[in-house]
């Protein structure tokens, strides 16, 4: 018998292999002979029958893993079609869990017989009696040798008289279980109705999307903690997505003081054991509750009943390399395969989402004031116009009295710019030449703490030159403009004898180092905090009264279609990360900004939410933008620039198929970074309505086409990006 095998190789579809008759079912996971190595596979159809018989190869195991359910497989190939990546390169993402390959590890132990030796010594006799401690289970050597304190030999000679017998165990433990009968927080009686409402979905058992929107800091982790509860009553799985792996230490802290137990953990800093095992124990459905990043959306849970997405606006649930995908929309498209209830948390939703709502597609749960007692920050504007800063000076002297007023109260305060390194540019005074990446088409970030020169495309490393390389003089560079480097260094003349810490991607080193450094500022080691976007995020910091945008004002320039929406939801959310708990006293938010008048700062400040969305949303409709058309970006990639402009106009000249659709095609234009790693960039824009068959009507387009090898074309569906 022939069956059709989906591998995790880009080979273009379903491989035909041999196999005894009924010795597989689809959704079995085996290994296969490809190329000159082993692939795992999964048995996804009949065979093609493309190849003759007598040439296939046989299916060489079975693995000792659970089978991909029928609702995992239908999702992938819905996110294939969707995303418009190849079938097996969606299930790479399902089976990103090195070692999957081989048999689940084992370790070997000991067992006890329950035969007392002839002779007991008193070294055997600390053996006996720890195993006795340990109930008899099986334990391993070391283990014992460690606790009895007691010689190999002792243990060999244990075996020869009989007393303990050696066996084999699986290393993976089980995960600890839930309790999901423990009491959570008292609630309050907004948390208590909206928890209600997400209770009542997850106990339909079917699939539904809700909205929780709460203000920051109202309690939104506490109620969708209740939805979790009620699906592990279920005896169904849990997965909780946030946008940033920063955010799942103290969420994984919430969970263990819940429930128990804490839930598993799938990002890309988990070593690969603990990913195989979380990987596994999500098949077989042993494990009850994921806290993960987007990723974790392609494990092959077995019985999934609720999934959370929390900051369901964030832009990182946009996957932008490999395979692209937003984390968020496949979420739902999951939940709704595999009848599962999806809550989507946010205090600044996405205006898709506010029109999901609109539409009635999605409920909404509302958490309109914060818990116990607390007070929503104040927010203000600082107009900038008026601040008379001097020259490589950002912090105005009305935020600088600000913050020195909460230092004073043992408060801490936040600066928040959203650029790392110390300056965004270095030009040589005596020529005006401007340090750049040979590779990319990008300006090289000094990063002082590291003294190297950055490029924020490629990553690309170098030390500052001492003369310019256009020019020849030498000592003439200059930083232009701020970062969060610099802003320390001014925040420390500012405020002699703070204690000032500087959080951004690229200052720690691993996952852990971050945390620690979270989990000391957040203790109260530090008196101002300097950050970027990492810090804007869902963050508790109890002490934390002030919060200074440094430049409100950053988003707003360009012509991303998103710049009001971003700027509105990153303003508010940083914004939300002051006075969050009692003992904080009130909060209170400084704008920097040389436009106070913009719609988008207006909103912010005077809190003006619907109207703003009401206003962003008229804009976009009647630009038919998202969420009212549909965006594909397609980008072209190559040595050569006039190579991808001329495949550019002839894919805009042949764009027939999306014509018929009623869809229009723009460009072929240079990219706004138009190179990166030494590759040029094109992009074209199609906009269609929204029932539109855009992506039917890509396939007949781009099949018109033969690409060399040498141009990459990167098919972008809903882009969140242009660049
Ligand atoms: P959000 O997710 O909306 O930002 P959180 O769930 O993190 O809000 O709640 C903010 C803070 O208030 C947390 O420290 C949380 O433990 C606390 N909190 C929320 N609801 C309650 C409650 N009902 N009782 C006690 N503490 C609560
Ligand atoms: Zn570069």
């Amino acid at each position: 018998m022939c069956v059709g095998v989906l591998v995790p190789r880009p080979v273009g579809g379903l491989l035909d292999y041999l196999v005894p008759e009924g010795d597989v079912e689809f959704g079995d996971l085996v290994e296969v002979p490809l190329g000159r190595g082993h692939e795992i596979g999964v048995v996804w159809a009949p065979g093609t029958g493309k190849i003759d018989t007598r040439k296939l190869k046989w299916i060489l195991r079975k693995l000792d893993a659970a089978p991909l359910v029928t609702n995992m497989r239908t999702f992938l190939d819905q996110a294939s079609a969707y995303t418009m990546t190849p079938l097996n390169l969606m299930f790479r993402l399902a089976t990103r869990a090195p070692g999957i390959l081989g048999d689940r590890p084992t370790v070997p132990v000991l067992c006890p017989t329950g035969h007392i030796p002839e002779r007991v010594t008193p070294a055997r006799q600390r053996v006996l009696d720890y195993f006795r401690q340990n109930e008899g289970l099986p334990l391993r050597a070391t283990q014992i040798c460690q606790e009895a304190k007691v010689s190999g030999s002792v243990i060999n000679g244990l075996v020869e008289a009989g007393s303990l017998v050696r066996e084999t165990q699986l290393s993976d433990q089980p995960y600890d279980r839930l309790d999901p009968g423990r009491a959570g927080h008292e609630l309050s009686a907004e948390q208590r109705d909206a928890a209600a409402e997400l209770q009542r979905r997850v106990r339909a058992r079917e699939y539904s999307t809700v909205l929780l929107k709460g203000v920051t800091g109202s309690g939104k982790t506490e109620v969708y903690l209740e939805a979790v509860a009620e699906t592990l009553k279920a005896g169904q799985q849990a997965l909780v997505l946030m946008p940033e792996i920063g955010l799942t230490a103290e969420f994984i802290e919430r969970v263990t003081v819940r429930f128990g137990a804490p839930p598993g953990e799938w990002h890309s800093a988990i070593p690969a054991a603990e990913r195989r095992r979380l990987w596994r124990a999500t098949g077989d459905g042993q494990i009850q509750l994921v806290v993960g990043a987007r990723s974790a959306l392609f494990l092959p849970f077995r019985n999934l009943g609720l999934i959370v997405v929390d900051e369901e606006h964030d832009t990182s649930y946009k996957q932008e390399d490999g395979v692209i995908y937003n984390a968020r929309d496949m979420a739902v498209l999951r939940a709704s395969i595999c009848g599962a209830a999806t809550v989507l948390a946010s205090a600044t939703p996405s205006l898709e989402t506010w029109k999901n709502v609109e539409d009635g597609k999605y409920g909404r749960v509302n958490l309109p004031v914060r818990a116990g007692a607390v007070q929503m920050p104040e927010i203000n504007c600082i107009d900038l116009r008026e601040a008379q800063l001097a020259p490589g000076r950002w912090i105005s002297g009305a935020l600088a009295v600000a913050v020195r007023e909460v230092l004073t109260q043992r408060r801490q305060a936040m600066l928040f710019l959203n650029r790392r390194g110390f300056a965004p540019l270095t030009v040589c005074r005596s020529c005006g030449f401007q340090l750049g990446c040979d590779d990319c088409d990008a300006r090289l970030v000094e990063h002082r703490f590291i003294n190297q020169l950055v490029c924020h495309q490629c990553g690309r490393m170098t030390p500052c030159p001492d003369h310019c390389p256009a020019c020849g003089e030498t000592g003439q560079f200059a930083a232009v403009g701020p970062g969060v480097e610099r802003l320390s260094q001014e925040a420390e003349e500012l405020f002699p004898g703070a204690r000032i810490e500087v959080l951004s991607s690229d200052f720690f080193g691993s996952i852990e180092d971050f945390r620690a450094r979270l989990q000391t500022v957040r203790n109260g080691h530090a008196d101002v905090i300097i950050g970027t976007q990492i810090i804007a995020k869902g963050h508790n910091f109890p002490l934390l009264g002030l919060v200074g945008a440094v430049d409100a004002d950053l988003g707003l320039h360009g012509t991303d279609l998103r710049a009001a929406e971003r700027t509105f939801q990153l303003m508010t959310q940083v914004a939300g990360r002051a006075g969050r708990t009692r003992e904080g006293g009130r909060g209170i938010a400084f704008l920097q900004t040389w436009q106070p008048d913009h719609p988008v700062i207006e909103a912010i400040v005077s809190g003006g939410e619907e109207e703003f969305w009401a206003a962003e949303a008229a804009e976009r409709q009647v630009a038919g933008a998202p969420p009212y058309g549909r965006y594909a970006g397609i980008i072209l990639s190559g040595p050569n620039s006039s190579d991808l402009e001329r495949l550019g106009r002839l894919m805009f000249r042949k764009a027939v198929p999306l014509r018929d659709i009623g869809a229009q095609i723009y460009g072929p234009a240079p990219a706004p970074v138009s190179r990166i790693r030494g590759r040029f960039r094109y992009r074209l824009l199609i906009k269609a309505e929204r029932r539109a068959p855009l992506q039917q009507a890509i396939a007949v387009w781009r099949a018109q086409f033969n690409f060399p090898a040498a141009i990459r074309v990167v098919i972008d569906i809903d882009p969140q990006n242009f660049m």
